[in-house]
């Protein structure tokens, strides 16, 4: 049995005049351990489905289940869940230690114990020593995973994340990715991580639901969800779509619907035999340090996308590539037929 299910969950704001379907029939089964990832651009729902599992906000219609228990109408303490908010949410006047200790507290724990509790999960997000320090004595980063350790010391079933790295800079971002998906391996706590970062949940999850407009277009594994998309959706929000369909399925593969090629299985130049072959000109050309993209603009009409691994090529090369003819090859079996 899933430890959450989520049965036909929906949530609506505003007036019968202007009303927004906020969530729009979720179901959802998240197991025991798992580090799941709601994707999705802003406005799809994700945050929504979070304050109704935390317990924040009220379903119109719907349920939810923990542990086989139905919570969807219990009070937000009474659930074995906390949440882990992008703006940390620390007192601002409390040190480290007590800020940790806070929940124990008024939870009764007495005060060796609690201590003893909050210091272990300083130490899991790797602080021993700030104990005394205030949160206005950290830096993002820290603080982040000062509340991180605010929630660990709860031990709950389930750790909710909102967006939590979102404050950071992309250096200190990518390195707490690594961290923190270390960290739910070895406390075990099934996390519900909130992102609209595609990469970020791709490198973190163990599944991924992808959110548009209130509905989860497609739930699987990260590498099942950039290989496999389900709909025109998902392969554009979870990368480059490179949708070949219409008069350019019919004149490069032959056949009709429409097709998904990553940019990466696309190659310029070198075509083998027994492979989908497409002439067009570079429209333009970026320079990403390991790798180039091109965008071919085809001679049916279409564009896709092209990534090559700088392996000899310098960036000086490459520019004198924009406004030349090249030819597109790659396997038929990179393509991917998806829902139009
Ligand atoms: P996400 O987290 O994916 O960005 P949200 O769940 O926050 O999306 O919001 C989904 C939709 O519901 C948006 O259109 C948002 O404006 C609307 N919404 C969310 N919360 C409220 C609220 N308290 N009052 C009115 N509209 C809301
Ligand atoms: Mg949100």
């Amino acid at each position: 049995m899933a430890l959450i299910q989520i049965r036909s969950l929906a949530k609506s704001f505003g007036t019968s005049k202007s009303l927004v379907k906020a969530v729009d029939g979720v179901d959802l089964d998240i197991q025991a351990g798992e580090f799941l990832t709601l994707l999705g651009p802003s406005g799809s729902g994700k945050t929504t489905v979070l304050r109704m599992i935390a317990g924040f906000e009220t379903p119109d219609s719907g349920s939810i289940l923990l542990n086989g228990k139905d919570i969807t109408n219990l009070p937000a303490y009474e659930r074995d869940v906390n949440t882990v908010f992008q703006d940390y949410a620390l007192f601002p006047h409390m040190d480290v230690i007590s800020n940790i200790e806070y929940g124990l507290k008024v939870k009764g724990v007495e005060k060796s114990e609690r201590r003893k509790q909050a210091l272990v999960a300083l130490e899991q997000v790797r602080l021993s020593g700030y104990e005394n320090r205030k949160p206005s004595q950290l830096s993002g980063g820290q603080r982040q995973r000062v509340a991180l350790a605010r929630a660990l010391v709860n031990r709950p079933s389930v750790l909710l994340l909102d967006e939590p790295l979102g404050a950071l800079d992309l250096k200190l971002r990518q390195q707490m990715q690594i961290e923190l998906k270390q960290l739910q391996r070895q406390v075990g706590i099934t996390f519900v991580f909130v992102t609209h970062d595609q990469e970020e949940a791709l490198t973190m999850s163990d599944r991924i639901a992808v959110f548009d407009r209130g509905k989860i277009q497609q739930i699987d594994k990260p590498a099942a969800i950039y290989e496999r998309p389900k709909n025109s959706f998902v392969a554009d929000f979870v990368g480059v779509s490179n949708l070949i369909t219409g008069s350019s399925a019919t004149a490069i593969l032959g056949k009709s619907g429409t097709y998904t090629v990553r940019p990466e299985r696309i190659t310029l130049g070198n075509v083998a035999s027994g492979q989908r072959v497409a002439n067009g000109v570079i429209k333009e050309v970026e320079y990403l340090g390991p790798a180039t993209r091109f965008l071919v603009e085809l001679d049916t009409g279409i564009s896709l996308v092209a990534l090559r691994q700088n392996t000899s090529q310098s960036s000086v090369d490459v520019e004198a590539l924009r406004n030349t003819k090249t030819t597109l090859s790659w396997d038929i079996s990179s393509e991917y037929e998806v829902a139009g």
